[in-house]
């Protein structure tokens, strides 16, 4: 296994579109194993593969609880390959989002708090389940790297603004540090 290099904005491949996954091999589950671990490395609740540079429908989530002090975290590690939105609740609720293409930046973003989705996981067997909460938001999220957009897509002008100042502002005190 590896920890990949994730691609922050303004990389362009962040904003192509994911081709299907045409078939569930050993490579795929490799680069799903390397997917977990680098996500758990950042550490994050969601990756989509393309934002390791394989721009392919395929995204691994875990929203397990994080390890209390002295404990162990509780994983939830869940593989979604070639996810689809059936459908979604009429009701959008507002919920706290980070990326890590867009690294330490939080921002609120509305979405559909229920959803219908279809997917295959890493053994190619087929779900189509009712998802909800936290779970919902996170896989749209996800699923929105696939289209090649970014949860700053969903915010007004003037609060995508505000995050990408801060952005430059944080990677510059890191620049700086670095020196
Ligand atoms: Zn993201």
């Amino acid at each position: 296994m590896a920890i990949l290099r994730i691609r922050e904005i303004p990389d362009p491949l962040l904003r192509e579109k994911s081709t299907p996954v045409e078939a569930v091999t050993d490579d795929i589950r490799a680069l799903i194993a390397d997917m977990f671990e680098t996500m758990y490395d950042a550490p994050g609740i969601g990756l989509a593969a393309v934002q390791v540079g394989v721009p392919k429908r395929l995204l691994v989530m875990d929203i397990g609880e994080p390890a209390e002090e002295g404990g162990e975290p509780v994983k939830e590690p869940r593989v979604f390959i070639n996810p689809e939105i059936v459908t979604h609740s009429d009701d959008d609720v507002p919920y706290t989002e980070g990326c890590l293409s867009v690294p330490d930046q939080y921002a609120e973003v509305m979405r559909p708090d229920r959803i219908r989705a279809k997917w295959l996981d890493e053994q190619g067997v087929a779900h189509d389940e009712m998802l909800d909460g936290m779970l919902a938001v996170c896989l749209q999220h996800e699923m929105d790297h696939l289209e090649g957009v970014l949860f700053i897509d969903h915010l007004s002008r003037l609060k995508r603004e505000m995050v990408l100042k801060k952005l430059a502002k944080v990677r510059k005190e890191r620049g700086l540090k670095a020196a």
